[in-house]
């Protein structure tokens, strides 16, 4: 077989594996390797999102909110249940397999789509060579020759110095995924995304959960009045969140970990059973550079690109965690598809005005575009209308009438610039605002839009609506 391809991403995760596939779309031999080793030691496919990430930890969110609903919420329909138990090596059961099949359709994709899948790790030479050696080895297996590389190869978890991984006590995300039992107290180091949502997950199954956040303001880059919504409701939900926290140090002693912080600069210890650190993540870059390929790094250490994904070398480009921009599965992918489009046609689009942020949180929390305090520091003028949930039938039916929806809008044009929501679904709700948005579409467009009843998006509507003081549903 030979080694010269039109195009060879390093890297299979969802921008990688994106790229990989449109640009076999497009007509051009791609390769793609990465290195990541699967449960059964092999290849598995999907990057951090499939195996340790969006996936699993999605997976894992609806376990437990399907168990707290037996256990909680149930009682308010009508509906007794006794003696609920959970079984924790069966829920880490569903959870892997569903990470087996869905990297497993990525294999499955590469071959459909006559992409070259080669497990190992590679490393980019001058020349546009791409040397790949053994997983997990240096032993080199293969050299490649490419018209065009890819950089794809994601991020990894920022550590702490003083909480350092010992990926049993001290863990990061792949550790947090996979706890054999629930344990009985449990730390996080950063609220941030990571710290919410699996710190909802063992909340939910019975863990006393405490979130150590280093900032003074929770969720500091969502809506003010989101954020502060969501505090109420994780408070509600018995999530111990400690703003103003500098974790000092963190030592497992008899199958206990202590840990350290000062708040307000008084010196204060938990002891819990297991400890998670999630404070960021950093591009991944090791290993993957050799001296003479050209490309550098910026001051963070992500591949430098300009806006066109190039980076510093000709015809190698980067995109995904690895390079600058939001750490989202979506963001990457779409890159992914811009740049092969690019390769292969000169040109690729990716509007970053428009690309969603979502929670996976009870409530849920989502938005799109800027919140008021960005626009507000650019001197915008705006006009909002907000929603509440509680208001809607079909929230007050499903017993979850909690949240809103904002909508924030030019005062002078009309033009929808954020969209703001906390509540049930508004993973999905989000994406009618991502496509108004899209669209250019302005606050009466969305206002004029029929909504089926009932619906939450009805929310949606009456926003719409609220930003011209003519909700229907509520006093203006
Ligand atoms: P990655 O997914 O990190 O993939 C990079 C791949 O490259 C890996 O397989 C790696 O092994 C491989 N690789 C690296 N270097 C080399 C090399 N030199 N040679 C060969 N292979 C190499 N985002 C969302 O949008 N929604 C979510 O719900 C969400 N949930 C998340 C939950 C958790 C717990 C975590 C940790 C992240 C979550 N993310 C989520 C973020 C999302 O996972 C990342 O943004 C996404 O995976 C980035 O994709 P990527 O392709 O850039 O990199
Ligand atoms: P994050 O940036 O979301 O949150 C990290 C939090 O840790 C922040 O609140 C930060 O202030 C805090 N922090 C930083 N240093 C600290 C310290 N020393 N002590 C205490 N707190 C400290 O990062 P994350 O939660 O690790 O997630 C990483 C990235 O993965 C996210 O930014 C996101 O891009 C991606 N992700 C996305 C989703 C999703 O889309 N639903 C889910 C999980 C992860």
């Amino acid at each position: 077989m030979s080694d010269k391809f039109d195009v060879v991403v390093i890297g299979a995760g969802p921008a990688g594996y994106v790229a990989a596939i449109r640009a076999a779309q497009l007509g051009l031999r791609t390769a793609c390797v990465d290195e990541w080793i699967g449960a059964g030691e092999g290849a598995s496919f999907g990057g951090t999102c499939l195996n340790v990430g969006c996936i699993p930890s999605k997976a894992l969110l609806d376990t437990s909110e399907q168990y707290y609903k037996v256990t909680h919420s149930f009682a308010a329909h009508g509906i007794e249940v006794n003696d609920a138990s959970l079984n924790v090596a069966k829920m880490l059961e569903r959870k892997d397999k569903i990470v087996s099949t869905l990297t497993g359709g990525i294999a499955m994709l590469f071959k459909a789509n006559g992409i070259e899948a080669i497990h190992g790790h590679g490393r980019i030479l001058a020349g546009k060579r791409v040397e790949v050696s053994s997983p997990g080895t240096d032993e080199v297996v293969r050299t490649l020759d490419a018209d065009h590389i890819v950089i794809a190869s994601g991020s990894e978890p920022i550590p702490l110095p003083s909480a350092p991984f010992d990926d049993r006590m001290i863990v990061d995300n792949a550790g947090a995924l996979d706890f054999k039992e629930v344990p009985k107290r449990l730390a996080i180091i950063g609220a941030g995304v990571i710290g919410l949502e699996l710190g909802s997950v063992w909340r939910r199954l019975g863990s006393e959960v405490v979130l150590l956040e280093a900032m003074d303001t929770f969720l500091g880059t969502a809506e003010r009045e989101v954020s502060r919504e969501a505090a109420k409701q994780f408070k509600i939900q018995g999530l111990d969140i400690r703003l103003g926290a500098f974790v000092q140090s963190a030592k497992t002693i008899d199958d206990e970990v202590h840990v350290v912080y000062k708040l307000n600069g008084v010196e204060e210890t938990i002891i819990v059973d297991r400890l998670v650190v999630a404070i960021g993540r950093r591009a991944f870059t090791v290993g993957l550079l050799g001296a003479d390929s050209g490309v550098e790094l910026d001051d963070r250490g992500r591949v430098q690109t300009d806006h066109n994904w190039r980076t510093t070398a000709p015809d190698i480009y980067a995109v995904g965690d690895v390079a600058a921009g939001p750490m989202l599965a979506h963001k990457g992918a779409e890159e992914g598809i811009a740049v092969a489009e690019l390769i292969a046609r000169g040109h690729g689009h990716v509007n970053y005005e428009t690309i969603p942020w979502v929670i996976y949180t009870h409530p849920e929390i989502a938005w799109v575009g800027k919140t008021s305090d960005e626009l507000e520091a650019e001197g915008r003028s705006i006009k909002t209308g907000s929603f509440p949930f509680a208001a809607t039938g079909r929230a007050r039916a499903m017993e979850e009438a909690m949240g809103f929806v904002k909508i924030i809008a030019d005062a002078d044009t009309d033009r929808i610039l954020g969209v703001h929501m906390v509540g049930p679904h508004v993973s999905e709700l989000i994406q009618e605002a991502v496509v108004a948005m899209e669209y250019g579409a302005s606050s009466e467009d969305l206002a004029r839009t029929c909504h089926a009843h009932p619906t939450l998006s009805e929310a949606v509507h009456e926003a719409a609506l609220a930003v011209d003081k003519r909700a229907i549903h509520r006093a203006n």
